[in-house]
């Protein structure tokens, strides 16, 4: 952490204030290369590591659309960002015994971590899966097959810009360093952004406004590759669906929120996914329902009563409780969204 932090102060006295976006990529990459990321005794939890039950609905969810697509010899099942290759693992196993899937099935992970790559290789080997390919980017991945493409948590971990609203004008969030400390500023705006939402509501004196080029151009990406070829895809994330004002910006270590300077590069960096802009890019092909709907409407309640069927008391136990955890409105039922598209008649 301190070698990485040196850099990115020899960084800033060289060029001057770092831009937000530029700042969390850079945290961002640096945090899933060095880290133990996952789990109780890691930084934070994820749906896929709180219960099995998650992996085998998305699981059902990847199947179906094989099925809406004419159950094809060959397609690419896209993972963005599969961290610990849990969700993977899961679906793999529960859609072992669907027939002609497995052989039809090309496995693409896009992960920039080396050794995230080195766990989900090992997660997905022991569910005996073949020609596992890795990219760092989408555009990378090269298809000339159908695609179903799935992403838990990984629209959060690409970067954003903020902005604030002071007398009248627009200035942009950066990082500096004082006293050796980084600290937050604000450079000059270049390019002030269209947004709907500034002609609808006017923004208050200090109004934070946050915005993802990088998110954008992923979801465009995806949008370009599936269309192509016909296939569907699935984001997960905390967020909200209408754009509004507000720093959502956190860094979260060991399930506590910490300074997001201080622990640069030694914390999970993350904003709440807006969906609003996203959501533009698929109009006509896409549904955006609460986590919570999705499960429910997708068999989790069937996953879940078939796993306790053998289940110990305690066990069982366990099991609700995660399920309540994924689905309840007071923990991530209604914060986590899905935004499901399609790109088929
Ligand atoms: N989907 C997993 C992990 C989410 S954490 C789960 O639900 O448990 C975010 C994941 O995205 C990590 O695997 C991280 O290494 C990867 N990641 C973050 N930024 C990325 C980027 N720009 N390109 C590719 N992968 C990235």
């Amino acid at each position: 952490m301190a070698d990485f932090q040196a850099q990115i102060k020899a960084d800033i006295a060289l060029n001057g204030p770092m831009r937000l976006d530029i700042f969390f990529g850079r945290c961002v990459s640096d945090y899933y290369a060095n880290h133990h990321i996952f789990g109780a005794k890691g930084d934070f939890v994820t749906a896929p590591e709180i219960s099995q039950c998650f992996g085998e609905v998305i699981g059902a969810w990847v199947v179906a659309r094989w099925h809406d697509l004419g159950c094809p010899a060959a397609f690419h099942l896209i993972e963005c960002g599969p961290g610990n290759g849990t969700l993977m693992a899961d679906i793999l196993r529960v859609t072992r015994h669907v027939p002609s899937f497995h052989c039809a099935l090309r496995l693409c992970f896009i992960e920039t971590s080396p050794a995230l790559r080195a766990r989900q290789k090992t997660a997905v080997e022991a569910c005996s899966a073949r020609d596992v390919q890795w990219c760092d980017d989408i555009n990378d991945m090269k298809t000339e097959y159908p695609v179903i493409l799935i992403a838990n948590e990984f629209l959060d971990a690409l970067s954003i810009r903020q902005i604030i609203y002071n007398n009248e004008s627009w200035a942009e969030r950066a990082v500096g360093v004082r006293n050796d400390q980084l600290v937050w500023g604000y450079m000059p705006l270049l390019d002030i952004p269209h947004v709907d939402l500034f002609e609808k509501t006017k923004p208050k004196q200090g109004a934070v406004f946050e915005f993802s080029p990088r998110r954008e151009l992923f979801v465009a990406q995806v949008k370009a590759m599936i269309a192509m070829q016909k296939g569907a895809a699935l984001f997960v994330d905390y967020g909200h669906g209408v754009s509004d004002y507000g720093d959502t910006v956190q860094a979260v270590k060991s399930h506590k929120f910490v300074d997001p300077l201080e622990y640069a590069g030694n914390a999970d960096l993350t904003s709440h996914v807006d969906f609003e802009p996203l959501l533009r890019h698929c109009v006509g092909h896409c549904d955006f329902v609460k986590q919570t709907e999705f499960l429910q409407r997708n068999g989790i309640e069937a996953r879940r009563d078939a796993i306790m069927k053998n289940a110990s008391t305690a066990q069982r136990d366990d099991i609700e409780k995660a399920v309540h955890r994924l689905c309840h409105e007071d923990e991530m039922g209604t914060l986590f969204k899905v935004m499901e598209c399609r790109w088929y008649p």
